[in-house]
């Protein structure tokens, strides 16, 4: 594992398939809300989450939402689905994740953190010991400090493509 670096990204959450999580020994998923799954405006849960969500189940994988947007916020994205889910989690520390992992009860070994923010998910995945997936924001804020954060993200990415550069699944 080497520190800021995903150890995959997909172009969105719905290409992350089940055969692609059981390969991976992943049985378990902590997820990002906003931006991941679906922008700040989008309330509830999207159809196309929804059908994700629901292929995740059929193949008994687990989910659990930690999200440093509002408790509210997270409470009414969860409200028809009943995940674990938390909010004001505080990644990139990794406290909330730990929660999230022992709520679903699966080895750490099978969990991964999806999120498309290396500063605050990939990195809260990695101090909890997890695998991580980064997903690109559906919606990116355009103010100055999330465009400094994504220069930033930069260096990181060009790491996980040169050490990708042989693996064509892999962008
Ligand atoms: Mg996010």
């Amino acid at each position: 594992m080497s520190l800021f670096v995903p150890d995959f990204i997909f172009d969105n959450f719905y290409s992350i398939t089940p055969e692609f999580l059981k390969g991976n020994n992943i049985s378990a998923i902590v997820s990002d809300i906003d931006n991941t799954l679906v922008t700040y405006d989008d309330e509830k849960p999207t159809l196309r989450v929804l059908s994700w969500l629901e292929s995740l189940a059929s193949a008994d994988i687990k989910i659990s939402f930690v999200s440093n947007n509002s408790h509210e916020r997270v409470r009414i994205f969860n409200e028809a689905l009943g995940f674990f889910a938390v909010g004001k989690s505080g990644k990139p520390f990794k406290k909330n994740v730990l929660y999230a992992i022992e709520y679903m009860n699966v080895p750490r070994e099978n969990v991964c953190m999806l999120g498309d923010q290396i500063f605050t998910d990939v990195l809260a995945g990695q101090n909890a010991g997890l695998k991580t997936i980064l997903v690109p924001p559906i919606k990116d804020k355009t103010d100055i400090l999330t465009r400094s954060k994504r220069v930033l993200e930069k260096p990181f990415l060009k790491r996980y493509k040169k050490k990708h550069k042989n693996t064509q699944f892999y962008k």
